[in-house]
């Protein structure tokens, strides 16, 4: 599986970004009441790496939804297998994604998170292919802008596997 992957960013690479990324959100959100909210699965290298990155008193909770339909691409079909544990009503929610492509799934997500009236809600997400944006979607902070790859590792899978790899890689199936 992993002699089909060509290098794209180095865990150098990311872990730079990352530094650099948590550090902006500590200037951001200093004096806020922020939630860090995690689109499990993909996100969790990220998430970690990008909470200890900033150097703020915050929380953390976790969502997880899916798309329905399966294969590479999202449906825009969103629902809910985990949902947050905390109130976000009122509160500064930023959620963190490993990847925004069509923004189907982001979008729905935003919405409805937005009915919860939080004070404001932000999104972070580690890559960004705008280039395959099916939906307008504002996206607030971005590791990388990527070309129309898929691209696995540092989170993302392909077929549920190679999410921990420490770099992320072009994917040749
Ligand atoms: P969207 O709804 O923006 O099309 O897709 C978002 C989700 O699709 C991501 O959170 C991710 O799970 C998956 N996805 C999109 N592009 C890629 C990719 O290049 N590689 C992998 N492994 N997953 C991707
Ligand atoms: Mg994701
Ligand atoms: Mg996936």
């Amino acid at each position: 599986m992993r002699d089909r992957i060509t290098p794209l960013l180095t865990e150098e690479q990311i872990r730079t970004r990352v530094r650099e990324m948590g550090r902006r959100l500590a200037a951001d959100y200093v004096g806020k009441d922020l939630v860090m909210v995690g689109l499990l699965n993909g996100v969790f290298p990220f998430f970690a790496d990008l909470a200890r990155a900033t150097e703020l008193d915050f929380e953390v909770s976790f969502m997880q939804v899916a798309s329905y339909g399966g294969g590479l691409e999202s449906t825009g079909e969103v629902h809910i297998l985990k949902d947050l544990d905390k109130s976000i009503q009122g509160r500064d929610a930023l959620v963190v994604e490993d990847i925004v492509d069509t923004g189907l799934t982001l979008h729905k997500v935003r919405n409805l998170l937005l009915d919860r009236e939080p004070a404001s809600l932000r999104i972070c997400t580690l890559l960004d292919k705008p280039s395959r944006r099916k939906v307008e979607v504002p996206v607030d902070y971005v590791g990388f802008t990527i070309e129309d790859h898929f691209v696995v590792g540092y989170g993302l899978d392909y077929n549920g596997k190679l999410r921990n790899l420490p770099y992320v890689g072009v994917f040749h199936p």
